[in-house]
């Protein structure tokens, strides 16, 4: 990445300074532009509409500040923004796919990304084929004439599967289908996409880059081959995201480096921690040394974030369930990426059509915060404590 002025940066310092040039009287944050309505001084301008504001819906200074830091941040041409991570993930689906078409989606996809594929997408005649996570090259091997899209997402955000993004890739571009990445889990900040050969990242960037779980938003960045395309797509649905929260958002990409690296170290530390725990069979965490997809991780990734996955040995609810209600730093609730740990149980046995979930003892779902770690493993402890008692 260069600065304006050609000499090279490190990544952390263009979280800091990206979308500094949308800034006005030396104020150092970009304003916040609440907007529809935006005026013409004139006919000519009205006719020609090519002032770089024309309506709120297409865009202010706060978004294209936002767009133009989280485009450096993923390394990829341009960034558009949506009301949640979601709504980014049908973008993707709607600007890619046709009526007809067929897209390989990953079986340790976003449950609510599922949803879509078996829903509006089937509806509208998108033929949708659910993928081993594992498959890597294989993938050839599923691919259609009519398959425009593979969607990936590197790791799964339940089952902490490692995908062999680079061979994916190969595979899908030799047969002219594109690659997009739920690159959420590693924030942009530790897996560069692009590099990876990646078409289209996407973010439920509701998570570590607000990182302060406190809105909601979307961010789907493309490279440049792809962006007329996208962006066309875009405008037509009508979508665009609120100034507040588009404020919330820079603001908390500020501090991503800082916060991803803490909740990394935490993460990893109790990682570590559970593995070597009597009631835990095993820890998913491709950051662990000798974890599910480790390799993988220590070859395409630059960190590992707070998110991930350990299976007990026990499957007996009432321990499962003491082991939960005993803990108070980690709440129950869906989402992650804010500053506060969360635990979740997850069962994934239900949906899944590609692979079998063959773990025998309960699986959970840990997100590190940005509390003590002592305090965070002695909660954990606590949980352990009460759960022993019942099996
Ligand atoms: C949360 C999440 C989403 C959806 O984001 P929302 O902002 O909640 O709509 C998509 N993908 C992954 C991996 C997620 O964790």
């Amino acid at each position: 990445m260069k600065s304006p002025k050609g000499a090279p940066h490190q990544p952390a310092t263009d979280l800091v300074t990206a979308g500094r040039q949308y800034s006005e009287h030396g104020i150092v944050s970009p304003g916040v532009y609440h907007a529809s309505t935006i005026l013409y001084p004139n006919t000519d301008a009205l006719r020609a509409q090519n002032q770089p504001y024309t309506y709120g819906r297409k865009g202010t200074p706060t978004s294209r500040a936002l767009e133009e830091t989280i485009a450096q941040l993923e390394g990829g041409h341009a960034c558009r923004l949506t009301p949640s991570g979601l709504a980014a993930v049908s973008a993707v689906m709607m600007a890619f796919l046709n009526s007809g078409d067929h897209v390989l989606v990953t079986d340790s996809a976003y449950r609510p990304t599922r949803n879509l594929c078996n829903g509006l997408l089937q509806r509208m005649g998108i033929e949708t084929t659910f993928y081993d996570p594992l498959i890597g090259a294989g993938i050839s091997d599923l691919m259609q004439p009519n398959t425009r899209l593979v969607m990936t997402e590197c790791p799964g955000s339940q089952t902490f599967e490692m995908q062999d993004i680079p061979a994916i890739v190969k595979a899908a571009h030799a047969h002219d289908a594109l690659v997009a990445i739920d690159n959420t889990w590693s924030g942009g900040h530790y897996f560069k996409a692009f590099e990876h050969g990646c078409d289209i990242s996407f973010q439920a960037a509701t998570k570590y880059l607000v990182g302060h779980s406190d809105c909601m938003m979307g961010c789907i960045t493309v490279a440049e081959e792809h962006w007329e395309r996208f962006k066309d797509a875009y405008e037509q649905m009508g979508l665009c995201a609120g100034p507040d929260d588009m404020y919330l958002t820079l603001r908390g990409i500020r501090t991503l480096d800082v916060r991803l690296e803490r909740h990394m170290k935490s993460a990893l530390d109790i990682a570590e921690w559970l593995d070597g725990r009597d009631e835990v069979a095993e820890v998913l965490h491709p950051g662990l040394p000798g974890a599910a997809g480790h390799d993988i991780w220590k070859r395409d990734f630059k960190g590992a974030s707070g998110l991930f996955g350990f299976v007990l040995k026990t499957r007996n609810q009432q321990a499962v369930d003491a082991f939960l209600n005993t803990l108070t730093l980690y709440g129950m609730g869906y989402s992650w990426g804010g500053f506060e740990s969360l635990v979740i149980p997850c069962d994934v046995t239900s949906y899944r059509t590609a692979t079998t979930w063959d773990r025998e003892g309960h699986l959970l779902r840990l997100h590190i915060g940005l509390e003590d770690v002592r305090d965070l493993k002695e909660d954990l402890e606590n949980g352990f404590k009460a759960m022993a008692a019942l099996v």
